[in-house]
């Protein structure tokens, strides 16, 4: 590894899109990525049903502001427009009713109005939902499966700053593969992760298990969780505002149970919305058939994915297995086909799905922007402003503190 300009960490869409700033400015870098591949938490994989199925992002948010979107479409790829309503709602196997679902609408109409004049001390998500309206199946929503954390953990102020993420869309070829071909003209050096960040002379020293490299600055692209366990040793210390950062930004968590259905479409529709309220926050939405393919795509978030992890794959598969055969019949499970459980939480690089501010702690984006000593910086999904959490703001984040460290580097 020779000394350049600058050392990017990490080869996900923030550390990808990067490089790509870097490049046209006309300095030197070196992308160091801890993985055998590019990507991050943007991943396709065809080895669990032999078609391209998203082990992370799925959904291109935001397609209007998303540069994915239109490289999707100029390369051909089969688009998806998909409107996130809930199509189909359960309170555990029994169908809810008309008005059920209406008042499901009418709460979420209810809460977008009360977080617009939220005005109150109590940040917590979770106390604004109690003195609403809001149904259950409204707060599943936003909370565990948009936010990938129970409300009471969610911050109001850092919700609110959140973009509405329409319009959607799905790709059939993938995210994770749109991601591979954006990254796939970018020298990375893969398997390598940085263990520490020297930076008290002059520019940094990242140290790896094959050498060290130096650089005049560093963009960090590992996530909040990631850094929270000193994954990467900094010395001196970062200031306690950043390492206050790290922790007050966690990472949420979402768990997809992709089960397949063989030779029954339940009968549902491609691209049907399914949610299933239970006791105990143990809820759980499906995704249905996604482009047609034999697959209802199970998610859940929040603690109960983090409890699902724990518990394991075989318990995962069996709860979305059980899910679908209460729902519509035990003869579901003559077509249950293959399955698996996804499982960010043990991936040591990522740590979960992706970050959310703690109640009282929205500024700890803001904290993290700041560069550290004129020569680290930091982006990623939890830096990208309105579109924090996506894959599209992602790119966008690593794009814009490229483009500061390119300044920086200048003057
Ligand atoms: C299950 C799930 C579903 C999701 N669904 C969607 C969705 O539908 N739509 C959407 O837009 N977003 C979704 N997301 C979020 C989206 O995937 C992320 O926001 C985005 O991919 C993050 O990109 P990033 O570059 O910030 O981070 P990452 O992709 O995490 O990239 C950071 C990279 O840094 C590397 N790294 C970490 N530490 C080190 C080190 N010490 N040395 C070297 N390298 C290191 C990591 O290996 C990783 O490759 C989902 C995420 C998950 C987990």
């Amino acid at each position: 590894m020779k000394d350049v300009d600058v050392v990017i960490i990490g080869a996900g869409s923030a550390g990808l899109s990067a490089a790509k700033v870097l490049r046209s400015a006309g300095l030197s870098f070196n992308v160091l990525e801890a993985m055998d591949r590019i990507g991050g938490r943007a991943w396709t994989s065809n080895r669990h049903f032999g078609v391209p199925f998203d082990i992370g992002c799925a959904w291109l948010h935001a397609a209007d502001r998303n540069p994915y979107f239109s490289e999707a479409q100029a390369a051909g790829w089969t688009m998806h427009h998909h409107d996130m309503n809930i199509d189909h709602l359960y309170y555990r196997n029994r169908k809810a009713s008309e008005a059920e679902e209406a008042a499901v609408k009418a709460a979420d109409a209810a809460m977008a109005a009360l977080l617009e004049n939220h005005s109150d001390m109590d940040d917590r998500l979770g106390a604004l939902l109690a003195k609403g309206r809001s149904s259950r199946a409204a707060a599943t929503f936003c909370g565990p499966m948009d936010f990938g954390a129970d409300e009471d953990e969610i911050s109001i102020a850092d919700f609110r700053n959140a973009a509405d993420l329409d319009p959607n869309y799905f790709t059939r070829e993938g995210y994770g593969a749109l991601v591979a071909r954006f990254g796939a003209d970018v020298p990375v050096e893969l398997a390598t992760p940085v263990t520490r960040i020297d930076w008290d002379g002059a520019g940094v020293a990242c140290l790896t298990d094959r050498g060290t490299l130096r650089a005049s600055a560093a963009i960090v692209t590992a996530s909040p969780g990631v850094l929270a366990f000193e994954e990467i040793v900094f010395s001196p210390a970062l200031p306690d505002s950043h390492m206050a950062a790290f922790f007050d930004l966690p990472m949420g968590m979402l768990t997809k149970l992709p089960v397949e259905i063989r030779g029954s479409r339940l009968g549902l529709n491609a691209f049907d919305d399914l949610l299933v309220e239970r006791t105990a926050r143990h809820d759980i939405y499906f995704l249905g058939f996604p482009f047609d393919l034999d697959l209802m795509v199970g998610f859940v978030g929040g603690d109960f994915a983090w409890e699902l992890s724990a518990a394991g794959e075989a318990a995962g598969i069996d709860f979305a297995t059980d899910r679908l055969c209460e729902i519509f019949g035990n003869d579901t499970r003559r077509h249950v086909g293959r399955a698996m459980m996804t499982n960010w939480g043990a991936e040591r690089y990522v740590r979960g799905a992706y970050a959310a501010a703690r109640p009282g702690r929205s500024g700890a984006r803001a904290a993290l922007m700041q560069p550290v000593g004129e020569r680290i910086f930091f982006a990623g999904e939890h830096l990208a402003g309105p579109l924090i959490q996506t894959c599209g703001g992602a790119r966008l984040s690593g794009e814009a503190v490229a483009r500061q460290v390119v300044a920086q580097l200048a003057a």
